[in-house]
């Protein structure tokens, strides 16, 4: 535990595709835990939206179940939720909140919704969760 992030979430990529492809929900759950369930209900409502800009950057946004939208960074595995900071930074108990997991999930699976946006619009997005944070 600890390593370094992205390459456990490339490890976590082949682990979902691998389950996704050969079992049920059941080893899914044995892997990671208290988010599998949760996290293939927002795969199943398609709350996962991969958001682009024309320069290339890219977040993705998560609808939560209380409908509260949350900005996850796939590329360095960061998600703006109260549990990814409780759980995964702190507590170290998990490697993924259950957003994070649907992100790999709904990519596994190819269940992203795609939207671009202009570059201002991009970083606009990302402000209002940084101030949102303190
Ligand atoms: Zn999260």
């Amino acid at each position: 535990m600890g390593a370094t992030l992205p390459a456990v979430a490339e490890e976590l990529l082949k682990a979902i595709e691998k389950a996704f492809g050969e079992t049920s929900h059941g080893r899914l759950k044995f892997i990671f835990g208290a988010s599998a369930v949760p996290a293939l209900d927002l795969v199943d409502r398609r709350a996962v939206t991969r958001v682009v800009s024309p320069s290339g950057r890219m977040v993705y946004q998560v609808a939560g179940s209380s409908g509260k939208r949350y900005t996850c960074y796939a590329s360095c595995h960061f998600c703006t939720c109260p549990a990814f900071v409780y759980s995964v930074l702190r507590k170290d108990e998990t490697l993924v909140c259950k957003h994070l997991l649907a992100i790999y999930l709904s990519r596994a699976v190819g269940a992203c919704q795609e939207l671009t946006v202009p570059d201002e619009q991009l970083t606009r997005l990302l402000l209002p969760e940084m101030e949102e944070g303190r």
